[in-house]
C-alpha cells in the first residue's frame, strides 16, 4: 500500500459490519438504514432504466438533477445558485469531499478538523499531501472551541471543515459558532468545505448551512447527498455547489476521479429532491421516535448519554461497564450481549481522546431497537 494511506486500516464501518454478521449481533453500528426508501423514488429508477437513460452521463450532473439541486439549496438556505456553473454531482458525498480536497488543496496546505471526524476526511486528506490539525469538541454538549480553532489557524490554513449536523457526536453548530467560525475564515482568507448529509435529520435545532452566512458563499463548498434523507445508502449520489473559482478546481478532480455519476440514479434522485414537504417532516418525525426509543433505552440500560440533537447517531460515555477502552468495550458488546456499535477513537487524531465514548445508530426500524436495548438490559 502507498506510504500516504499505511496509516489507515479497513474502515472501522467495515470492520464492525463484518463482525455483526459472523456473531449474529444487531448492527447498530454502520449508519444504514434497515428499511428502505419512498416508492416514488425507486419507480423514478426504473423508469429512468427502462427509458434508456443508460449511457455515461454529461459529467458535472444530468441537468434535470442539477436544477433539483439549485431548487432544494434555493428552499433550504435562500441562496440562488447556478446551476451549471456552481453545481457538480458526485458519486455520494464520499466523492465529493475527495474532489473538493484532491481539487482544492496543494501538498503541505493545512486543513483543520473537528474531531472527532468522519474517517474519509484525514485519508483523502493524507491522499493530497496536506497537513490535518484536528480541535476536540467535548462532552457533554460538544461546543466548538473557538479560541482554540483560533490559534490552531496560521499562514498555511487553507481550509476548514465542518460536518454539521456532525457524524458521530449529534451536535449541531448554532448560529453563534457558525459566526465565528465565518469572521476567522475572512479575516484569515480561509475556505470552509462543509458537510451537511445530515441537513434533514436536525431535530431539536436549526440547521444553518454555512454558506449562507454574509461573506462565506464565495468561500465555501457545500456537500450534501441523497443516501441519509431517502433511506437510500447504496445510490451513492451527491454533489458539490460552491462559486464557480472553487467548482473549477473540484471538477477537475471529479472528471478524472469518476469522470461521472450513475445515470438512470442522478434521473431519480431529481424526482427525490423534489418531494413534497410533508416527506421530510415524516422524516424527521420518524427519526425523533427512533431516538427517544434508544436513548430511554440506553439511559435505562446504565450509559452516560449525550443529547444528539441532529443525525441518526447518539454518542455515549461505557465507563460505568468497566471497560479499558471503547475498542474492548464495543468487542465485549459484540461478542457477550450482541449488540454492535462504534467505537470513536478512530475518529480523533489521538485514540486517546475517544477512549470513553461509542456511537450507536438509530436508523433501524423500532422493533431492532427494542431487541438491542433488550438484549444490552439483559447481558450488559
Ligand atoms: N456514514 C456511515 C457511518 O458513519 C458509514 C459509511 C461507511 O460505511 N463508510 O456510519
Amino acid at each position: 500500500v502507498a506510504k500516504r494511506l499505511e496509516k489507515f486500516k479497513t474502515t472501522i464501518f467495515t470492520q464492525m459490519s463484518m463482525l455483526a454478521v459472523k456473531h449474529g449481533a444487531i448492527n447498530l453500528g454502520q449508519g444504514f438504514p434497515n428499511f428502505d426508501g419512498p416508492d416514488f423514488v425507486k419507480e423514478a429508477a426504473i423508469q429512468a432504466i427502462k427509458g434508456g437513460k443508460n449511457q455515461y452521463a454529461r459529467g458535472y450532473g444530468v441537468p434535470d438533477l442539477n436544477n433539483a439541486i439549485a431548487e432544494r439549496f434555493k428552499k433550504d438556505t435562500g441562496l440562488v445558485v447556478d446551476p451549471e456553473k456552481e453545481i457538480t454531482v458526485t458519486s455520494g458525498c464520499t466523492e465529493a469531499i475527495a474532489a473538493t480536497i484532491l481539487g482544492l488543496i496543494n501538498p503541505g496546505d493545512e486543513v483543520i478538523l473537528f474531531a472527532p471526524f468522519y474517517d474519509s476526511y484525514e485519508a483523502t486528506l493524507s491522499m493530497a499531501g496536506a497537513k490535518v490539525k484536528s480541535i476536540t469538541l467535548r462532552p457533554p454538549d460538544f461546543a466548538a472551541p473557538i479560541e482554540e480553532l483560533k490559534s490552531a489557524i496560521s499562514k498555511n490554513t487553507r481550509a476548514i471543515l465542518i460536518n454539521t449536523p456532525h457524524n458521530p457526536t449529534g451536535k449541531i453548530f448554532t448560529q453563534e459558532e457558525l459566526n465565528s467560525i465565518a469572521s476567522l475564515c475572512i479575516e484569515n482568507d480561509v475556505l470552509v468545505f462543509s458537510d451537511e448529509v445530515y441537513d434533514k435529520l436536525a431535530f431539536d435545532m436549526e440547521h444553518i448551512s454555512p454558506a449562507s452566512l454574509p461573506g462565506m458563499f464565495e468561500r465555501t463548498v457545500t456537500m450534501n447527498s441523497l443516501g441519509k434523507t431517502f433511506s437510500l445508502t447504496g445510490w451513492k449520489i451527491g454533489w458539490a455547489i460552491a462559486p464557480p473559482h472553487l467548482t473549477w478546481g473540484l471538477r477537475q478532480a471529479h472528471s478524472f476521479l469518476t469522470f461521472a455519476t450513475s445515470t438512470p440514479m442522478q434521473s431519480a434522485a431529481a424526482a427525490a429532491l423534489r418531494a413534497p414537504d410533508s416527506y421530510f417532516v415524516e422524516l424527521k418525525r420518524d427519526y425523533m421516535a427512533k431516538r427517544a426509543i434508544l436513548v430511554e433505552g440506553l439511559e435505562a440500560v446504565g450509559f452516560k448519554v449525550f443529547p444528539s440533537n441532529g443525525t441518526y447517531f447518539v454518542v455515549v460515555d461505557h465507563t460505568p461497564f468497566g471497560h479499558k477502552n471503547d475498542v474492548a468495550f464495543c468487542e465485549y458488546l459484540i461478542k457477550e450481549v450482541g449488540v454492535v456499535a462504534i467505537p470513536t477513537s478512530v475518529f480523533y487524531l489521538n485514540p486517546e481522546d475517544g477512549k470513553n465514548l461509542v456511537r450507536f445508530t438509530f436508523c433501524k426500524d423500532e422493533g431492532t431497537l427494542r431487541a438491542a436495548v433488550e438484549r444490552m438490559k439483559e447481558k450488559l
